[in-house]
């Protein structure tokens, strides 16, 4: 608001620049005035130059009548007669000077005595008509000088309200982006195992939906006796083991598989299938992978190191048919468990 009050500020003080010069030379009235004054003034003179002049009465008086009628002309002027009071006093002296030297009822001398009055009006017509000048042009000066700082003042402030805008702008915007990639940081944290750094079920919802139209495999993963595992050895250790797993998993699948863990002991891979047999291959890769890495298990009920019971299932990746696909990969590891663990299956067709 206040912006807008400084932008009209500055267009009014721009638009009264001009009206102001053209005030100035309108002045030129009393240019003009002070120059008639002058004409009529020095006409005057040479009147009474002609009438001293060296030469017969007769030529003198002529000339004279010539000089003082021009100078009549110059001075009978409204403006001087409405402003300067010895104007109609000095124009009778004029008239009467003229109708005496037109009968040569008048000498030399005399007449040139008589042109004093009005040639001294006319004098003070010039310098008044000078002095005004002065003051308008004086005026004239001292209100550019004041508009001239209003308007460098106002152009200075919107500078520094600019400047200012700018900074709040700024500092908003870096606010915002602080806040989008805490909120996102935020976000990546929810989608993550704290325990192992792989994703979560959330996570592994939002990929398939990520992926749809794929033909994908799922395949769930459940560590064989892992209570009596965590009992032998402690959680610390279980822990340890959890995240040696995942590791153990991802390299496994030579990293093309997403990895999730689904909570306890249970780890999910989706990765692209194009058909059963490449999902076969993967869980029979699991198996011989966590029996090559041989982790210990001194409380395994069949003597063995740490294994795996691995189900899995191939899908049509959307909605609805993860739902189908999930609930087959755990029914096929559920089989596994019941056939002694230590193995994979698949369910065809989820
Ligand atoms: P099964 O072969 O039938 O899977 O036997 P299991 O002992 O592995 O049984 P189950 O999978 O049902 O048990 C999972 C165990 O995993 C139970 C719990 O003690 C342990 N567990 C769950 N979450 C954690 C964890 O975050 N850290 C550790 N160290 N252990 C966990
Ligand atoms: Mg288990």
């Amino acid at each position: 608001m206040s912006f807008l009050a400084l932008m009209v500020l500055i267009v009014y003080e721009s638009r009264w620049v001009y009206p102001e010069i053209q005030a100035y030379f309108s002045q030129t009235g009393n240019l003009t005035g002070q120059q008639l004054a002058t004409r009529s003034r020095v006409y005057l003179q040479n009147a009474q130059s002609e009438l001293l002049a060296d030469q017969p009465e007769q030529e003198a008086f002529a000339a004279a009548i010539t000089d003082i009628e021009l100078s009549y002309g110059l001075s009978d002027m409204h403006v001087y007669r409405h402003q300067y009071e010895c104007t109609e006093p000095s124009l009778r002296i004029l008239n009467r000077v003229l109708a005496r030297l037109e009968v040569a009822e008048i000498d030399r001398v005399g007449a040139v005595g008589e042109l004093f009055g009005p040639i001294q009006c006319l004098t003070h017509i010039e310098m008044d008509q000078l002095d005004q000048r002065g003051a308008a042009i004086n005026d004239f000066s001292v209100s550019t000088r004041q508009h001239n700082q209003v308007l460098t003042y106002s152009s200075l402030l919107i500078f520094v309200m600019g400047l200012v805008f700018w900074w709040l702008h700024e500092r908003q915007l870096r606010r915002t982006d602080h806040a989008t990639q805490e909120t996102f940081e935020w976000m990546q944290r929810a989608m993550r195992d704290p325990l192992t750094g792989i994703g979560n079920r959330s996570a592994l919802h939002q990929d398939v939906l990520a992926k749809q139209h794929q033909s994908l495999g799922l395949i769930l993963i459940d560590i064989d006796f892992f209570k009596q595992y965590n009992d032998a050895y402690g959680h610390p250790q279980g822990d340890t083991l959890l995240r040696q797993l995942a590791t153990l998993i991802g390299e496994t699948l030579n990293d093309e598989a997403q990895l999730y863990r689904l909570g306890g002991d249970e780890f999910a891979a989706l990765l692209r299938c194009p058909d059963t047999e490449t999902l076969k291959s993967y869980c029979c890769q699991l198996i011989e992978g966590i029996r090559a890495a041989d982790f210990a298990h001194p409380a395994h009920p069949d003597k063995k190191g740490v294994t795996f019971s691995v189900g899995g299932s191939r899908f049509m990746a959307d909605e609805a048919t993860f739902a189908y696909a999930y609930e087959a990969a755990d029914k096929a590891l559920y089989r596994v468990k019941a056939a002694g663990r230590d193995g994979w299956q698949v369910t065809e067709d989820a």
